[in-house]
């Protein structure tokens, strides 16, 4: 069973990328939620599991902030992930409401059902908001034992990927690549997000991890 609903007012927030084209259809804005309590084996954002870790903002304040930047970047919508966007749902469908008014679009990642949030939704209007805001939902615990090689975004082959409005209906997810994005910060930070195959991502993690333990270069 889901976790009771948050406040609408705030929202535990792990991390932002304004523009990146590795988390849905075209250029968008990546919002990932910190606190996941589905903990699905094999899971990469485990550091993202924690209720109590990332860093808590006003919603409204900052969402106005975060959309101004996205429609400045040019980008086509917003993708929620985590962590898990529907532990968080209050907050998240006004986020979700303030960038469709917008004209910007929804995606939003889950780790539980679609069939039970449908089930959820039913009493709980903070579940049934998000789903109403969402044009393209990926849905499912993560399995590393069902991987899937050929469609995009997800990990495994019981998830789904559904258009719940008519925004995505025409999308061939067959047809779309998977992408890796790594962004190097000026501070030397290496940072990674996207999906490809297990394989080619453990390469490059255990890759990055060894760049970090060398001695600096004089
Ligand atoms: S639902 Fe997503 S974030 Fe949560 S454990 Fe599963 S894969 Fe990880």
């Amino acid at each position: 069973m889901i976790p009771a609903a948050t406040s609408p007012e705030t929202l535990r927030l792990a991390r932002v990328l304004t523009v990146t084209e590795a988390e849905g259809p075209g250029r968008r804005t990546a919002i990932w939620v910190q606190g996941c309590a589905i903990r699905c084996p094999g899971c990469f954002n485990p550091h993202l599991w924690a209720a109590a870790g990332g860093s808590v903002v006003a919603v409204r304040d900052w969402s106005r902030a975060l959309l101004d930047d996205a429609v400045n970047a040019g980008v086509q919508g917003i993708t929620l992930l985590g962590g898990e966007p529907f532990e968080q749902a209050a907050p998240l469908a006004v986020v979700a409401a303030a960038a469709r008014a917008r004209n910007l679009s929804v995606m939003t990642f889950t780790g539980y059902d679609y069939a039970d949030l449908r089930e959820w939704a039913l009493e709980r209007p903070d579940i049934a908001e998000l789903l109403a805001h969402t044009d393209l939902l990926a849905d499912g615990p993560y399995r590393a034992d069902l991987i899937d090689h050929q469609r995009p975004w997800i990990g495994s082959t019981n998830q789904g990927l559904r258009a719940l409005t008519d925004r995505y209906r025409e999308l061939e997810f067959t047809t779309l690549p998977d992408r890796v994005e790594v962004r190097v910060g000026a501070d030397g930070m290496i940072s990674v997000n996207g999906w490809d195959d297990i394989d080619s991502l453990d390469t490059l993690l255990s890759d990055l991890g060894r760049r970090a333990d060398r001695p600096p270069k004089r």
